[in-house]
């Protein structure tokens, strides 16, 4: 099963809430952190690094004495990476998304693959099973291409031991990123907290994944701050709270040594175990996928 802990907005405690569960996971896990950009889950879990291997798409390299300047390939590239411009053919390989279809379409061979670094991707052990980061080049401005080679190497785990489990740290937000995250998963972990800002993005991040009806339930972190807008919202439209965790200071100081909280906080582990326990029944039984349809 693909558990996925997301969030519409950043700093809500998305990472804090999946290292927990990672942590108290009552099973082998492999833990991915997805969020490429801005990885950090690594940096609760302490994995032992075993493997980095780099990342890396094709993207079009031209002859430009080969080139006839038809455009067959500008006219079909739908993200502007080729221009052809009278005498000037240019191609812009950071804008690339590696689709292969200039390649194939030049009816001149005049353009051959060439590789455009995404990154890497490192390989660990945690104490509760495998471990798996992806890392964007810095420079880099696409992230979902990566994202898609983290996500191929994870489900390659669940064809061969389809009893494993995935908890994934998505990115957060609405946008392709955190979209692609989510897609395939059989259960995901809404965090929001009780504020204006967290509940604007929180309903966000509710209407853009509802469609794809993945069981779905909230974690409401620093719960007892803000008001009750969030509950609300899931009341109506049938979202399972699955988890409430306070606003508390010793929270807040753990997070900040580098600390999973479920294991430097003994109140909270019941918390997790029961956040768990209500991921695995939404993702066997389908509960909460309902919520779709509304
Ligand atoms: S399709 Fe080939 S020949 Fe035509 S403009 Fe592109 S690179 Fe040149
Ligand atoms: S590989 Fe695809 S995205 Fe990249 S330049 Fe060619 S057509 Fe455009």
């Amino acid at each position: 099963m693909i558990y996925t802990i997301a969030s519409g907005k950043g700093g809500t405690g998305k990472t804090t809430v999946a290292s927990s569960l990672i942590s108290l996971w009552d099973s082998p896990v492999t833990a991915v952190d997805l969020d490429v950009e801005e990885p950090n889950l690594h940096l609760f879990l302490n994995p032992t690094i075993t493997r980095i291997d780099p990342a890396w798409i094709e993207v079009p390299e031209a002859d430009e004495d080969k080139c006839t300047r038809c455009r067959a390939c500008s006219d079909l590239c739908q993200f502007k990476a080729i221009t052809v411009m009278g005498d000037t053919m240019l191609v812009f390989p950071e804008m690339c998304h590696g689709c292969g279809g200039c390649l194939a379409i030049c009816p001149e061979g005049a353009l051959r693959p060439a590789h455009r670094e995404l990154g890497e991707i490192c390989h660990g052990q945690i104490n509760s099973g495998r471990f798996v980061m992806g890392r964007l080049r810095i420079g880099e401005a696409m992230s979902p291409p990566l994202m898609r080679q983290v996500k191929a190497l994870f489900s390659g785990f669940v064809d061969k031991e389809p009893d494993t489990d995935i908890v994934v740290d998505a990115p957060p937000g609405v946008s392709c990123p955190a979209v692609s995250a989510v897609i395939d998963s059989d259960c995901v972990v809404l965090v929001t907290e009780p504020t204006p800002f967290g509940f604007h993005d929180f309903k966000l991040a509710w209407e853009a994944f509802s469609p794809f009806c993945i069981p779905m339930g909230a974690v409401i972190n620093r719960a007892d701050i803000g008001d009750d807008t969030v509950q609300r919202f899931c009341d109506e439209k049938g979202i399972p709270i699955w988890a409430e965790i306070p606003f508390d200071r010793a929270i807040a100081e753990a997070y900040s040594r580098g600390e999973v909280v479920a294991e430097s906080l003994a109140p909270l582990r019941e918390t997790f175990h029961q956040l768990r326990r209500a991921m695995r029944q939404a993702a066997t039984t389908g509960q909460g996928a309902a919520q779709c349809a509304k």
